[in-house]
């Protein structure tokens, strides 16, 4: 019934509406609630908001299973700060940033198929928002689960990674397991410094270690 939408369909740059306690409750956010799960998980992705499969509503789900993890080095893990997120939803979210220090890695987008680049984003952020039975919730997310909220709740604001990334260093797929999978941040950042000009690619020094 529902497929995922690519960037070029207007929704994906639409604002999203906020839902009423009303609306969250109702069967029919309820089930897009579970569409939209079936769809994360048979993608696969980390995140999806309703304005991918074509539905312009401020609600989103989010999962980051262990088994993701299963094509990451250790180190890999490590510096991205990547640990699991249980199958949670938000709805309304607001976000704030906790700790405004820019991090760099590659990223990707279930509506930007084929590709991933370089998107900086905040260290930490607080998300404050409403679960799927309209009770509030207050997330403080750091390291990688800050990166899909930031992400996602751009999309319910008609924003791409696409819009933030260092175009730079957009690669396929396919390139990216080529040249850059396995690599540490700052080989990586080095690599495109030394094509590309340096100030454009740097973290917030108390970021690198
Ligand atoms: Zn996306």
């Amino acid at each position: 019934m529902f497929t995922i939408v690519e960037a070029g369909d207007p929704v994906l740059r639409q604002q999203a509406q906020p839902l009423s306690t009303e609306e969250i409750l109702s069967e029919s956010t309820q089930v897009l609630i579970e569409m939209m799960g079936e769809i994360m998980r048979s993608a696969p992705g980390v995140g999806l908001a309703a304005p991918q499969i074509g539905v312009s509503v401020q609600v989103l789900v989010i999962e980051d299973r262990p088994e993701y993890h299963l094509r990451l080095t250790e180190d890999e893990l490590c510096e991205r700060e990547r640990v699991s997120v249980p199958f949670h939803v938000l709805i309304n979210p607001t976000l704030s940033i906790d700790d405004a220090r820019e991090v760099r890695f590659f990223e990707g987008c279930l509506s930007v198929p084929g590709y991933q680049a370089i998107v900086p984003r905040a260290y930490a952020v607080r998300v404050d928002a409403f679960d799927a039975q309209a009770q509030p919730i207050t997330i403080h997310a750091q390291g990688w689960y800050a990166r899909i909220l930031q992400h996602e709740i751009d999309h319910l604001h008609g924003t791409l990674c696409i819009d933030r990334m260092q175009s730079c260093t957009l690669t396929s797929h396919e390139n990216y397991k080529r040249f850059w999978q396995g690599k540490s941040r700052n080989e990586i950042l080095n690599a495109f410094s030394a094509i590309k000009n340096t100030e454009i690619l740097q973290d917030s020094p108390s970021i690198l270690r």
